[in-house]
């Protein structure tokens, strides 16, 4: 199941988890003096246009002079807490990197052995430059050489053993009706547009994206040397559309029951017969052992597989060679020569982002190796790398003593719901109580036998990693969950409600703005505290509400609940889609309905999780007065940010996650509390008309 506080990665339809957010980030407020010195001012005020009032807008109040006072640098998308705190996590980890390949006795381990010599393999751009297409060469042959359709089936598994992006791909996965056991999944997008809408939409931004990818696609094609002329970049765009209207839309995806299907091979081969399954599924690593064909296994979007089999079937086999070398460079191109680079950069960063310039290739690797959520196959060898320094057992406790505060608040809070039955109360209770916490990191780091890779050669070593990565998943497949395993990396600034009923906190936010051990309750609460909220809430919102206690996808409520939750949930999607980001662009509130709910009553148990830490200290009124103002700006802190139009246009059209102003000014506005402390009054902007609320 799963969300996040952050974002999300794009085109992946299976995602193993949701996070606090879609970017990164660093600060907060008992802080001030540590706030100061990084150069972020926490006092509104002195801004060149002037700051709105608290009530009026919170989010302005306390964020207008650092926006206005901060520039957005070139090479970067967005600017703000989670980023800055990001940036800072790679920094740190590029200076361990330099030191890890200066000095070879520092590596130590399996996991520092590989991520040194992938890191070195990739840094020098002479070596990617000597090594040329020869990574991709036996796959660009076999591309080359294709001459009839019964090679496709095995051709494709090749892009799935080696998750090149290809149209059909295997997963293994908790089985959402029984989570103690893996099930196989067979899904994937394999389209190169952000979104499948922007195959079908017409709007001035779907045109512009659908041109420059065009564009991307017939630079891969010639700088591998094959012949490209405009049919065949029509032939690719038909083909890719043929693709999109198969898959179900981002509001679609959100619903869990949307994609509960499941197939044997003997029915999938009935009902999309163009492509030979058995002979897919074997060549891509699922052995008899693994899939036998009157076994179950998921199939989350039944309509694409549809689709691909047709394709098998009929597209012309050209317009498949056109197809396979553009995704298979698209995949391999961060890896491959400059000029490689170069194209991916101008699609992925600058026309999908608005970046004008590439930041450092030390950076880049950072990214490239850990992913955006850590779940790259070695993303977890610079987790090792990143807590040998940055976190303490100290941190680690009072990290948990704050889950269980604000767990505490939720359990108060779903006594007091005035809408929902004692029955659904009770099972609601239950669920809280068995949610599991994981903080910081893993205690063991996963076994990397097997694996070896070549310190001149980068590509081949991203598809060797991809390969070993599938290796180990499928070898999963007979074994019983572990609900204590880390699906992340620590180094990563963002947290994660996941499948199984878990909410985890990796090392990397757990730091300033956001968490410090040294920091005051209120800071801490607004903090992470929220952050913490956000993701138990994520187990109730409008999606993770379907999964039971131990997270298996069943219905554990009382169907005047059920109807009652459906009806605020409805109010919420709609108080969203009020809110304009760029003129004539609006929240989704449909797409947006899981991260508003979990933001909305995050921040509801974070401040009574507070409560409960003053009353402890027997705070007087003005000091839970002081408390509160404290706690409301360290909330406005982490959600502050600097956003390029590309980029936020493309968080609106594809994402989860409202944009951090409204992380502000939605939740605070619906709240009672906030208009308390700081004495705001109907009419003010952040107090809501008809306020909404679910938890
Ligand atoms: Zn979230």
């Amino acid at each position: 199941m799963p969300r996040c506080a952050r974002s999300a990665p794009t085109g992946a339809i299976l995602r193993p988890m949701n996070s606090i957010l879609r970017l990164p980030a660093r600060h907060t407020l008992a802080l001030l003096t540590a706030a100061m010195a990084a150069g972020l001012s926490l006092t509104p005020a002195q801004a060149t246009e002037p700051t709105p009032s608290a009530c009026a807008d919170f989010y302005g109040h306390i964020n207008g002079q650092w926006i206005s006072s901060t520039e957005l640098p070139a090479d970067r998308a967005r600017i703000g807490s989670f980023d800055q705190l990001a940036i800072s996590n790679t920094r740190q980890l590029i200076r361990s990197l330099d030191k890890l390949l200066a000095d070879p006795k520092q590596q130590n381990t399996p996991g520092l052995q590989l991520l040194a010599a992938w890191y070195g393999s990739a840094l020098d751009p002479a070596t990617a430059k000597a090594a040329g297409l020869k990574p991709a060469q036996p796959l660009l042959q076999r591309i080359a050489s294709l001459k009839d359709r019964s090679e496709l089936p095995t051709l494709l598994a090749e892009f799935t053993r080696n998750r090149l992006g290809g149209p059909v791909g295997m997963f293994v996965m908790a089985d959402n009706q029984d989570v103690r056991r893996h099930i196989l999944s067979v899904g994937g997008s394999g389209i190169g547009l952000p979104d499948r809408d922007d195959y079908l939409k017409t709007d001035p931004t779907s045109q512009r994206l659908q041109g420059a990818y065009r564009a991307y696609a017939r630079q891969l094609l010639a700088l591998s040397g094959a012949a490209v002329d405009d049919a065949a970049i029509d032939a690719l765009m038909a083909f890719e559309k043929a693709l999109a209207e198969s898959m179900l839309t981002a509001v679609e995806r959100r619903n869990p029951q949307a994609t509960n299907h499941r197939r044997t091979l003997q029915a999938l081969q009935t009902e999309a017969p163009g492509l030979d399954w058995m002979a897919w599924a074997r060549a891509a690593g699922a052995t008899a052992d693994h899939l036998k064909p009157d076994q179950d296994f998921m199939l989350p979007q039944p309509r694409h597989a549809q689709a691909v089999a047709r394709l098998v079937q009929d597209a012309p086999l050209s317009t498949w060679q056109t197809y396979l070398r553009v995704r298979l460079l698209d995949a391999l191109a961060p890896w491959l020569d400059e000029p490689f680079q170069a194209a991916s950069f101008e699609w992925k960063e600058r026309v999908q982002r608005g970046i004008t310039k590439a930041n450092p290739r030390a950076e880049q690797l950072v990214y490239l190796i850990g992913g955006r959520t850590g779940w790259e196959p070695l993303a977890q060898t610079l987790g090792e790398l990143f807590v040998r320094e940055s976190f303490s057992p100290q941190a680690q406790a009072r990290a948990n003593a704050m889950i269980e505060d604000v767990r505490t608040a939720m359990r108060t809070r779903i006594d007091g719901l005035p809408w929902m039955t004692p029955a659904t109360k009770q099972r609601a209770q239950e669920k809280l109580a068995s949610l599991s916490a994981q903080i910081g990191g893993p205690q063991k780091w996963p076994d990397y036998s097997g694996l070896t890779l070549d310190p001149k050669d980068p590509a081949g070593n991203f598809m060797k990693v991809q390969a070993w990565g599938h290796a180990q998943r499928l070898a999963d497949l007979p074994k019983p969950t572990d609900r204590n395993r880390w699906d992340t990396s620590p180094h990563i600034v963002n947290a994660f409600a996941a499948g199984q009923n878990r909410i985890v906190f990796p090392a990397g936010i757990l730091q300033p703005p956001f968490f410090d051990v040294k920091a005051s309750d209120a800071a801490n609460y607004g903090g992470i505290g929220m952050v913490i909220g956000h993701e138990i809430i994520h187990h109730f919102d409008d999606r993770g509400r379907q999964y039971d206690a131990v997270g298996n996808l069943k219905d554990w409520w009382e169907p005047e609940d059920a109807a009652a939750y459906k009806a605020r949930a409805d109010r919420v999607a709609d108080f969203y889609s009020r809110y304009e980001v760029l003129p004539g662009l609006r929240i989704n509130g449909r797409q947006m309905l899981g991260e508003n709910i979990s933001d909305l009553g995050g921040i509801n148990i974070a401040f009574d999780a507070l409560q409960l830490a003053l009353k402890r200290q027997k705070a007087s009124p003005s000091d839970s007065n002081a408390a509160a103002r404290q706690f409301f700006t360290a909330n406005a802190v982490i959600w502050r940010g600097k956003q390029r139009n590309e980029a936020l246009e493309q968080q609106i059209r594809t994402g989860q996650h409202s944009p951090g102003p409204f992380r502000v000014r939605g939740p605070l506005s619906n709240m009672p509390a906030f208009a308390q402390t700081f004495g705001c009054k109907p009419g003010d902007g952040m107090v809501a008309e008809d306020p909404v609320s679910v938890w």
